[in-house]
């Protein structure tokens, strides 16, 4: 049995009370769609119409190629290349779904548009702190993914009958994203629940792995390969790794949406390093990502230093400085944390090592 807590069963009888008098649902998802975003949107996209509610699924901008297997891809409208298409669905629609982020800042210029509509918003989501954009919300934290919370969200209301492979193959592609292939925040049993329940479903989770991971071209892997040779940096007072890549460079390796996916976690497997950063260059801005190992917040890192946000381990956020500065601020405010990382290191080294 799934067991939800009672604040989401609230949410969750609530949205199903909502959409049965619903006329046009649009289901969004946030700027950068990843893995949890489209596997969430394209899930929750599935089963409305399965039940036969007239449903849009729309995201910001382009996602990578590497979710484009997902059945529903096609449908999947882009903001910025069907503006007006966009701007009369949501005008047009009564109930607004938003799926894995909390904010409308995560939408870039879809945001101000949606807070102008007078749809109901709905939250389905498990990033911290949802602003108040919400009349519901079904939310929480400690689950590996949105893509769980959608699972749990057609169970509770008494759908499971819908569910079906395809469904099954979008929330899984979301769980095992959003947990790097359940290396991190994917150690509660109700997620190998859920994923049992999904292999019941008929999905092959071995061929999803496939076509998200082993799907590269050749460009992006000599990409990887000149990251890890002449473009990472290593901070070992501070256990922090970084890599940083100006825009040139990635045109130089034929660069594509997607392709720098993944590049972030590969200085974990370095010893003692649990902090690690990608500088990536943007056209106007420098795109942060950061992830952490243990403790260290690296979402309120990322809000304090970076305008950004995220979950406890795995964050983002951006500048307008060049990436010299952007680098030199980080180092600068990273230092400021100095006790903080000692401290965790020798925690990490007791727990790591702990045989008992
Ligand atoms: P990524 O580094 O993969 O772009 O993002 C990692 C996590 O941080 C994701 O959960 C993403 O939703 C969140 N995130 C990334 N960038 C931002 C940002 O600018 N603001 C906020 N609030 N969250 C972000
Ligand atoms: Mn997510």
């Amino acid at each position: 049995m799934t067991i939800v807590k009672k604040n989401l069963l609230a949410g969750i009888r609530n949205l199903d009370a909502l959409l049965k008098k619903s006329k046009n649902v649009l289901i969004l998802s946030h700027y950068n769609p990843d893995g949890d975003a489209i596997g969430s949107l394209l899930a929750m996209y599935h089963y409305l119409v399965k039940k036969g509610i007239k449903s849009s699924a729309v995201v910001p901008n382009d996602y990578p190629e590497f979710l484009f297997w997902m059945k529903g891809t096609k449908d999947v409208i882009v903001f910025h290349n069907n503006r007006k298409k966009v701007s009369d669905l949501v005008r047009n629609s009564d109930v607004v779904i938003c799926v894995d982020f909390n904010d409308f800042e995560r939408l870039k210029g879809l945001g101000p548009l949606l807070k102008a509509s007078t749809a109901t918003k709905v939250l389905i989501d498990h990033h911290p702190n949802p602003d108040g954009n919400f009349l519901i919300k079904i939310h929480d934290t400690s689950v590996s993914s949105t893509a769980e919370l959608i699972y749990n969200y057609i169970i509770k209301t008494g759908d499971k009958k819908l569910l079906d492979k395809t469904i099954g193959e979008c929330i899984f592609a979301g769980i095992m994203t959003d947990t790097g292939c359940f290396s991190f925040n994917s150690s509660s049993p109700s997620t190998y629940h859920i994923i049992s329940g999904l292999l019941k479903l008929g999905i092959n989770k071995d061929r999803i792995y496939n076509l998200v991971y082993d799907n590269f071209s050749y460009e992006r892997m000599q990409l990887m390969g000149y990251c890890l040779n002449e473009k990472m940096v290593l901070l070992p007072e501070l256990f922090t790794a970084y890599i940083y890549l100006s825009s040139e460079e990635m045109c130089k390796f034929g660069f594509k949406s997607g392709d720098s996916e993944g590049f972030v976690n590969l200085p974990f497997s370095i010893k003692n390093i649990f902090i690690s950063v990608l500088f990536a260059e943007k056209r106007d801005h420098i795109r942060i990502s950061m992830r952490s190992r243990g403790d260290f917040p690296v979402n309120d890192f990322c809000e304090k230093h970076f305008n950004g946000g995220g979950h406890k381990n795995a964050a983002g956020g951006e500048t307008k400085l060049g990436m010299k500065d952007t680098i030199q601020k980080f180092r600068n405010a990273l230092e400021s944390y100095k006790n903080e990382l000692e401290l965790q290191y020798k925690h990490r080294q007791q727990t790591l090592f702990d045989t008992n």
